[in-house]
């Protein structure tokens, strides 16, 4: 649409969550004028409150219908609560459709530095090559445009730095990484992980997960507080507002613009070159442009995939970088809607209110449709589990007085366990522009289409009896198991529809992140991932964020962009 305007930057990344602060980081180091484009509002440590006790906020966070006013969809999920509502989009202000028979809810969109990361659950884990090319395990889809080889050295710089706390064990199809030293298990969970092992040959492991146990960077060590996704002021868990973003800045050569809501990449016609982005001014609601010799989308799957699809040009009516017509096709998520739970001995620990919370569970690794295993019938690839232990007051005893007060306090253990699966890459899952609504921006807003396929159906009934099987192996009692569909609610795990590929004609990016068509343009996030293999996606978005940089860096100093 645009001619080229005058060059501001050598780079606009758009969004400052887990990709795009790695975005800024790594290029800003090496010397490149970066305009962070952020939608949402600047963060800072004085709007943590991790320590905050719920009777200092106004409605002792018990108001949950004052938060559903705003944000009917964010607040489904627990974390969008009193402490952190304003962190979240406002539902009513940037919407999104879907058919009505195939409801969805696109929780965990943040407007605030940081974006998810400042409440993600923390579950790093590497993918193997048996994830990256599983299509030419099981003949279903694509395999991934490169190797574990080619990730390894760039999960070792990301976990070193990140900090991922975590035990090695040595499975091929789960890598071991540079973990910092372990959180201890709990009895119960160390109960577990005994006697799975044992009895079912599953590996139970400490969830590694992006907590520090040792200081590093001027982080502190994780003091046990419990709630993270209220913020952490000793900035112990990775969130990349203060340590990607952080960094970027003190370079001198990065510009965090915030409230800066990207509309759509602008265009050179006559040299097919990108030459910035149009955003909106949250506050003015006033258009701007901006101008740069490179343009990196790392605004989340949907979001990155919308500003694409919004910057349709004539040559492109489909789409930018669109000629393959596979932009918005194979989103796919996690389903978790299989699991169980039952009770576990105490061990002799006590319920407590406030005494110190262990924010890191335990992880189930994958352990169906594997090397040298026979396949499963029912469904390709497979799932782990995220889960742990509590001692909890039993909330539920009966009587009153003295007796009430004892029985209060026999400790309940609950052992929960929840499984994580990929959702096979399906044409028919997708996000397109649904051009009747708008945002309060003026922007068109997407329409996600997405379902369970026979596949997922058999996934998630596996889940809930594999479950059951390894709490009986426990000793567990009271065993409930449960197998629901994941509609409307599939884990924050989006991914892939931007998909990297070698073969332009069916893929959007290259293995590099850049589009096939327009090679000044980036796609930095989980759009590339080719599947949505079942371990948590962050820890590779970060990786392959920071390869594909490394790239760029090389192709700018050699004048190939
Ligand atoms: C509650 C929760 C728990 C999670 N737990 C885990 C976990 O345990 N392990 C794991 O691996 N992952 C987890 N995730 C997912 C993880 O947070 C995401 O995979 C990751 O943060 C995605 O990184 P990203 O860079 O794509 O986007 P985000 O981190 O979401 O950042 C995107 C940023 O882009 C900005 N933005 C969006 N649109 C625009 C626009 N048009 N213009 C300008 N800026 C824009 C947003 O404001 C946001 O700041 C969890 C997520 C949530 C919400
Ligand atoms: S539990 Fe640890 S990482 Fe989480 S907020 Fe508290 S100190 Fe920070």
């Amino acid at each position: 649409m645009h001619g080229g305007g005058k060059i501001e930057y050598d780079a606009i990344v758009v969004g400052s969550g887990a990709s795009g602060g790695w975005a800024c980081k790594r290029l800003a180091e090496a010397g490149l004028k970066v305009a962070l484009l952020e939608a949402g509002k600047p963060q800072s440590d004085q709007n943590f409150s991790e320590h905050k006790p719920a009777f200092e906020l106004k409605y002792r966070n018990r108001a949950a219908e004052m938060i559903r006013k705003t944000r009917p969809v964010q607040s489904v999920f627990d974390v969008c609560n009193e402490y952190t509502s304003d962190w979240f989009v406002n539902d009513l202000e940037e919407p999104y459709t879907t058919p009505k028979d195939q409801p969805f809810l696109w929780m965990g969109r943040l407007r605030v530095t940081g974006g998810r990361t400042n409440v993600w659950g923390r579950v790093s884990l590497r993918f193997s090559d048996w994830d990256l090319q599983a299509a030419s395990h099981d003949g279903f889809g694509e395999d991934w445009p490169l190797s574990y080889k080619d990730l390894e050295p760039y999960y070792d710089l990301v976990e070193k730095y990140v900090g991922v706390t975590g035990m090695a064990e040595g499975l091929e199809h789960l890598p071991d990484g540079q973990f910092q030293p372990p959180m201890p298990l709990t009895c119960q969970e160390a109960l577990v992980r005994k006697r799975v092992k044992e009895k079912l040959g599953r590996t139970v492991t400490l969830a590694r997960s992006a907590n520090l146990t040792r200081p590093q960077n001027g982080r502190g060590p994780c003091h046990y507080c419990g709630p993270c996704e209220r913020g952490c002021v000793t900035h112990s868990y990775f969130n990349s507002a203060f340590t990607t973003v952080a960094d970027a800045l003190r370079t001198g050569n990065c510009t965090l613009i915030s409230n800066a809501m990207a509309h759509k990449v602008l265009m050179d016609e006559k040299t097919n070159r990108a030459s910035g982005v149009l955003y909106v001014d949250r506050n003015t609601k006033e258009t701007q442009e901006i101008h740069a010799r490179v343009v990196i989308l790392c605004a989340q799957t949907q979001e990155s995939t919308r500003i694409l699809l919004n910057s349709a040009t004539r040559e492109s009516p489909n789409g930018l970088a669109n000629s393959s017509g596979a932009l918005g096709h194979y989103l796919t998520a996690h389903v978790r809607s299989g699991g169980g739970n039952g009770e576990l001995p105490a061990f002799g620990e006590r319920p407590t209110l406030g005494g110190p919370v262990k924010p890191v569970g335990i992880y189930v690794a994958r352990f169906r449709n594997l090397k040298g295993q026979s396949p499963t019938k029912n469904f390709l690839r497979g799932f782990g589990y995220e889960g742990g232990s509590n001692v909890e007051f039993n909330w539920g005893a009966p009587g009153f007085g003295a007796v009430y007060k004892k029985a209060l306090r026999e400790p309940r253990v609950n052992f929960d366990l929840t499984g994580f699966g990929e959702v096979l890459p399906r044409w028919e899952n997708r996000v397109e522009i649904d051009r009747s609504v708008k945002d309060i921006y003026g922007i068109p807003v997407v329409k996600i289409y997405i379902k369970d396929s026979d596949n997922e159906r058999a996934m998630i009934k596996d889940m809930g009896n594999s479950a059951g099987e390894m709490l009986e192996a426990a000793g567990a009692k009271n065993i409930r198991t449960y197998a629901r569909p994941s509609a409307p609610q599939w884990a924050l795990h989006e991914a892939g529809t931007a998909r990297m590929g070698t073969d332009r004609k069916k893929s959007v990016l290259n293995q590099f992140q850049q589009t096939h068509d327009v090679k000044n343009v980036f796609v930095m996030d989980a759009s590339g991932f080719t599947s949505n293999p079942c371990q948590n996606p962050t820890l590779t978005i970060m990786t392959l964020c920071v390869r594909s940089c490394d790239y760029l860096i090389g192709e700018m100093k050699r004048g190939e962009i």
